[in-house]
């Protein structure tokens, strides 16, 4: 490091925690990062002058200019182009893989940013370590991408930029700064690092990326990547010198919601308190706590409220900034993949509210936040409306999970007392969290009143997190049936459907067939599966012969058919013909989810995306997400739009773009099908209607389709909706079966096609008196038949048994039948046998019968194994059957042997 070495730098092990770093300081006995050096920053900052975030950022973003840097604009929080994270969680983040591994140019070399970063490993240290740790924050990025061809700059300047942008410009005197020496890998990737301390508080970190991990070993990369990371939040808060990072980072905000919550916080106790704390990650120890509140003439218990209070209040603001975030670039709260992570903020935040007794101002902090950084952000601003009404919803669900939950906690800790415990264990706490939204606090407040408790583990909300924080990989499940060594041997299939979508005939060159199932050819027009889009199918034509195409899949460049029929031979040339109609209403139906999903957005609003889609021949799906259900009002919407869309019949382009440069003239929105591989990217485009990255097949203008008819919409989970649809001739089929369906109802109900709604609703208002009617009828007979039946009855000890036969009866009669006699008279048992194809057996016995000894269950199974069949049941009544119809006289006078001996066994 001749930088450091040549400004008087001299390398040191650490007296504390034996790390090496780099100082020139000579008095220097630690490595100036905590906890081996305390804060001595707090009122006392080390820079000339004091900054606000904004300011910071500001300086930083034209010291790095000023040395040759291009500035580039923040990308979303949301990592919509990659599929290995959801959440950007560093700047370098914006630039894997692609760029890193030297496959497309970066946007800009060298370049910095400031990035909005989202990181939830650390959400149960937010407020708690006052400001050290935050779920959002911003990472100032310095980048240089080192090329074979040109090396841009390496570690010399990296710290020469950031020692200059301390003592420079921010006027730090260098003795203050230390360099601890570490190693860092995450992302596959690795390399050495520098991780600059000032007065206790690390504010960067310095990497330089030159490894990929092969396995567990480290293989050095032709391209080395700058990857620094200046914590912003850290910069401001050392040069305001403030009591904790939260005052540096949300200045009046701050005091505007203490205010709101109208609660006593008193400075002196926070910055006392905070001082012990922020030594290390771990609270004030019980000796200093006594200590402070000595100092400050309160209690310990007054001490802590204030503590817990500010805490509470600090949380808040992170997480309903990490929330506008969030919410502003599409993310619907749900049970799954970037919704449950909004879902967690949001309920932790009203939680917190809740304890500070604020939660109906939780949109009024959300309004001050969107005002706060729509300043630097302004995308907040514009999506304002829908994230209010977002959190809106979402509040709502989670009242009405609230409400059920208590009950279920009640019912859980009572379970657990009978069990002979009285604490709920951590992985039930989880699970309640996970399957019913209820946080931790909450369950210890419910589970308090049953006297049981629980312990909440201290990293509670990040592991809850971290299950869902890495999207599961996607396994494709494609059929591969060609061995590999033979796949690297043949040349790229030529996709001729990419040429011309229009393309149903063509000729083309056998490469290989393997196994007489599986044909390999030089070029194809033959779809092959992918992009939600099923495969074509079709025939080969050779020699005179006919073989059916039966599906058709992609292997790395190579396209598969499977075929069923004889096998060509290789190296002949073939016809090709694909079924054309299936792949044009296929074609249709994928133009249409494109039309939709724009529909959808200009409707429901930009957070409406694509969540999944399948097309298929008859009908199609589109899945997209949205937090309410689609009323019908909007689906008419929806499909208006779709209809003005075809009619303006606009062009549908397909052109393929570098990765960069269609993210640059699209955005993000392309990602609609989720992020594409590759360093060129395939555009479907629709005239301003609608842009994707896609791989299908298109009409030429939306004119084609014809028309588009929603044809229902379910809800697959909470956050999502599922549009069902067909396109063209399929949806006039469909349009047409329901017409006919509607007038051969008209015909049945004999009215005209106008008035079929107001006919059924009299009908069914008509059957609903008849059958009162009838009921109150069958009540009637069932009285006079119990009175007489009773009257016939066999008496058996203090029992009377009635035993009867009955045909086209049904079930409701005979219980109505039976219950009646029960009610009666209390001593009696009937058994009442119903013959139709088979024998079923109906037992009922009154209170007193049972008191005696009778069980209608049990009569009704030994009965039943007369017939040779099976029955059980309650004591009051029970029910059985069997198939051998000839035995029913012997099972009828077996009846009163077998309740004599129930009776007397008692
Ligand atoms: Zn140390
Ligand atoms: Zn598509």
């Amino acid at each position: 490091m001749p930088f450091l070495k040549e400004n008087g730098f001299t390398r040191r092990q650490c007296e504390i925690c034996n790390r090496y770093y780099w100082s020139q300081d000579s008095d220097r006995k630690n490595c100036g990062d905590s906890p081996c050096q305390e804060y001595t920053f707090i009122d006392n900052p080390p820079t000339k002058r004091k900054y606000e975030l904004s300011q910071m950022r500001n300086i930083f973003l034209k010291h790095f200019e000023k040395n040759d840097h291009t500035i580039i604009k923040p990308y979303p929080v949301i990592a919509r182009w990659r599929d290995d994270v959801y959440l950007v969680g560093a700047s370098i983040y914006n630039f894997q893989p692609y760029v890193t591994e030297g496959r497309i140019p970066p946007p800009a070399n060298p370049l910095v940013i400031s990035q909005p970063c989202l990181r939830f490993t650390d959400i149960d240290k937010v407020g708690q370590t006052f400001g050290r740790h935050m779920i959002i924050f911003e990472m100032g990025g310095a980048h240089a991408f080192n090329r074979p061809e040109k090396e841009i700059y390496w570690k010399e300047d990296t710290v020469r930029f950031h020692h200059e942008l301390l003592t420079q410009e921010l006027g730090i005197d260098s003795e203050e700064v230390s360099y601890k020496e570490d190693f860092w890998s995450g992302g596959g990737n690795a390399g050495p690092d520098l991780e600059a301390c000032v007065s206790g508080l690390e504010i960067s970190t310095l990497v330089f990326m030159m490894y990929r991990y092969v396995g567990d070993k480290l293989v050095e990369m032709p391209f080395r990547t700058v990857d620094t990371g200046y914590g912003m939040e850290r910069w401001a808060w050392l040069s305001q010198g403030s009591a904790t990072g939260f005052h540096a980072t949300y200045g009046n905000l701050l005091e505007n919601t203490i205010k709101l919550a109208n609660i006593e916080i008193n400075n002196e106790t926070i910055t006392s308190y905070a001082r012990i704390a922020l030594r290390s990650d771990t609270q004030a120890l019980p000796i200093e706590k006594k200590q402070i509140a000595e100092n400050l003439g309160l209690t310990i218990e007054e001490m802590e409220k204030t503590v817990k209070d500010f805490q509470r209040i600090c949380t808040t603001l992170d997480h309903t900034k990490a929330l506008c975030f969030i919410l502003s670039e599409g993310i619907v709260p749900s049970n799954m993949q970037e919704g449950y992570l909004a879902r967690l903020l949001i309920r932790r935040t009203y939680r917190m509210l809740k304890i500070l007794g604020i939660e109906d101002r939780f949109f009024d902090i959300v309004d001050d936040q969107i005002a706060y950084w729509s300043r630097d952000f302004q995308n907040l601003k514009f999506m304002r409306d829908e994230i209010i009404e977002e959190l809106d919803v979402e509040q709502e669900k989670y009242k009405k999970t609230l409400d059920k939950g208590a009950d279920l906690v009640k019912r859980i800790s009572r379970q657990i007392k009978t069990s002979g415990e009285n604490e709920i264990p951590q992985t039930k706490l989880v699970e309640l969290y996970d399957s019913h939204g209820l946080v931790p606090e909450m369950v210890q407040e419910c589970a308090a009143k049953e006297k049981v408790t629980i312990n909440i583990p201290e990293d509670f909300f990040e592991k809850v997190a971290k299950r869902h924080l890495d999207p599961e990989k996607t396994k494709e499940d494609v059929d591969v049936n060609i061995p590999k060594e033979k796949l690297e041997k043949y040349p790229e299939t030529t996709k001729l459907y990419y040429q011309n979508p229009y393309l149903s005939e063509f000729k083309a060159r056998v490469l290989d067939v393997i196994d007489e199932k599986y044909v390999i050819l030089n070029q194809t027009a033959f779809y092959s599966e992918g992009g939600g889009q099923l495969s074509d199918t079709g025939n080969l034509l050779f020699d005179g012969k006919t073989t059916k195409v039966i599906d058709v899949q992609s292997v790395g460049n190579i396209i598969q058919h499977t075929i069923e029929g004889p096998a060509p031979l290789v190296d002949i040339e073939i016809q090709g013909k694909i079924d054309w109609e299936r792949r044009i209403s296929l074609m249709r139906h994928h133009t249409s989810t494109h039309i939709l999903i724009g529909a959808a957005k200009r409707v429901l609003g930009e957070h409406a995306w694509q969540s999944g889609a399948a097309k298929d021949v008859q009908s199609s799906r589109l899945d997209i997400s949205h937090y309410k259900h689609l009323t019908r009002d909007e689906i008419n919407k929806i499909e208006q739009l779709t209809c003005e869309t075809i009619t303006n019949n606009i062009p549908v382009e397909t052109f393929w773009l570098s990765r960069d440069e269609a993210e640059k003239k699209y955005g993000y929105r392309l990602y609609q099908g989720g992020a594409v591989p590759g360093t060129k990217i395939r555009i479907v485009k629709t005239g301003d209607w609608d842009v994707e990255a896609c791989g299908g097949t298109h009409v030429r203008s939306t004119g084609e389709i014809g028309i588009i008819k929603i044809l229902r919409v379910e809800r697959i989970q909470d956050g999502v909706e599922r549009i069902i649809f067909a396109s063209g001739p399929q949806a006039l089929k469909k349009i047409q079966e329901r017409d006919q369906q509607f007038s051969d109802t008209a015909q049945i109900l004999n009215t005209p096609i106008e008035n079929v709604k107001h006919a059924a609703l009299t009908i069914t208002d008509e059957l609903d008196s008849s059958n009162k009617k009838l009921r109150r009828i069958l009540e009637e007979v069932a009285k006079i038949e119990a009175e007489s039946l009773l009257k016939k009855a066999n008496a058996i000890e203090n029992t009377k048994l009635i035993v009867i036969e009955k045909e086209k009866w049904d079930e409701e009669e005979i219980v109505m039948l039976g219950s009646k006699i029960s009610k009666d008279d209390p001593h009696s048992i009937s058994i009442i046998i119903l013959i139709g194809k088979t024998v079923r057996i109906f037992v009922f016995a009154g209170k007193n019968a049972i008191k005696s000894g009778a069980h209608a269950g049990k009569l009704a199974k030994e009965l039943s194994a007369i017939v040779e069949g099976g029955g059980g049941g309650k004591d009051y009544f029970g029910q059985g059957g069997g198939e051998q119809k000839e035995k029913i006289q012997e099972m009828k006078q077996l009846a009163p042997t077998i309740l004599k001996k129930q009776l007397i066994k008692k």
